[in-house]
């Protein structure tokens, strides 16, 4: 498991670093939420339920696909640990407690897309309750938005939702990131969404703009400089329809650590030289660095050839570099080209950088 081989990575930056690195790093990262995944209970589907995969090494994890059971938790775990069910999602969340469930290994492809492809490059999470009646609460969108939070991470896709109408037909086209059953195309005619019998779970009762909240809530920090992504974006409050400053794309703010969501849209307040305004979250990227700056990794972090290109090596949490390039913004990241200790050079994905 991928847990292992995160818990000798940082073991092998804690005997590489020194302690001065160590201890500047863990200072910044106090103020960041850490992508800890949640605790959950294990209960494994039947192995006739799902495929055994190594899909840490062999494919592409990107999609995180939200479901409604139509029924209670138990049930749910119950059915997939069924032979009879021929179908299974990685985890289960009970909207009554939050409480958790691990039914399979992340590396392990679940069948719950009706789509193959889409099947290989997720993870699946059925959430009990029925779609457009149950009302779900913070509990649920909290703990389901610590899996996403972790995975992401943890799989390297962007801690975005998507609000595709539906996503694209080519399961490895596209970002990746969250999406629902109804957004997933039916694999005989991509044009019709839901998979193959046309599944409209999680429902219109599901608030994609709350869950996104819990999601990206501490994505900029206080005191983190921010950059406006477009022309407008920055209002005098947090709401769509409140007046409009003077402030252009480019303009870069710094955090106030005040985040609202309002009508479904998560804002930052943000201050620039004195004067504060609120900007949507999709409209705003993270940190700034200076080619020349020293920064520190957050997390164990890819180093790819190109932005969001071929991965060259991991490198681990707590390493140090030199910004020698960038920024590139594709892919919903920012990135960075980055010269590392270890002796690595390539682009990193700026969300797990910090000023060193
Ligand atoms: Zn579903």
């Amino acid at each position: 498991m991928r847990e292992t081989r995160r818990t000798i990575l940082k073991t092998i930056g804690g005997i590489a670093g020194t302690g001065a690195i160590s201890s500047q790093t863990s200072a910044k990262k106090a103020m960041r939420l850490p992508a800890t995944k949640p605790e959950m209970q294990w209960a494994p589907a039947d192995e006739s339920n799902y495929n055994e995969a190594e899909r840490e090494s062999d494919l592409d994890i990107r999609w995180f696909v939200v479901h409604v059971a139509q029924a209670e938790a138990d049930w749910t775990v119950n059915w997939f640990q069924n032979p009879n069910a021929n179908a299974s999602t990685h985890y289960v969340a009970d909207h009554r407690t939050g409480d958790l469930t691990q039914m399979l290994a992340e590396s392990d492809i679940g069948w719950h897309a009706e789509n193959w492809p889409y099947n290989q490059h997720s993870l699946g999470i059925e959430h009990s309750g029925w779609v457009n009646e149950t009302e779900y609460t913070d509990i649920l969108y909290e703990v389901s938005a610590k899996i996403v939070r972790w995975a992401a991470t943890e799989f390297d896709f962007p801690k975005r939702v998507r609000r595709y109408d539906i996503a694209p037909c080519d399961a490895t086209d596209g970002e990746g990131g969250v999406i629902g059953h109804d957004q997933i195309p039916n694999p005989n005619d991509c044009t019709k969404p839901g998979g193959i019998s046309g599944h409209y779970d999680p429902g219109s009762l599901w608030n994609w703009g709350r869950y996104e909240g819990f999601i990206r809530r501490w994505d900029v920090e206080s005191d983190e400089n921010a950059v406006v992504l477009s022309n407008g974006a920055v209002h005098h409050g947090p709401d769509e329809h409140a007046r409009i400053m003077d402030i252009p794309a480019g303009a870069v703010g710094t955090a106030t650590g005040n985040v609202l969501v309002r009508g479904g849209t998560q804002w930052y307040k943000l201050d620039f030289d004195g004067t504060s305004g609120s900007v949507p979250a999709d409209d705003v990227l993270y940190a700034r660095f200076d080619v020349g700056a020293s920064v520190a990794t957050t997390s164990g972090l890819s180093v790819r050839a190109e932005p969001d290109g071929e991965r060259l090596v991991v490198v681990p949490e707590g390493t140090t570099g030199t910004i020698a390039g960038g920024p590139v913004d594709t892919t919903g990241y920012r990135w960075w080209k980055v010269e590392y200790e270890s002796g690595d050079t390539g682009w990193s994905a700026g969300y797990w950088l910090t000023s060193n």
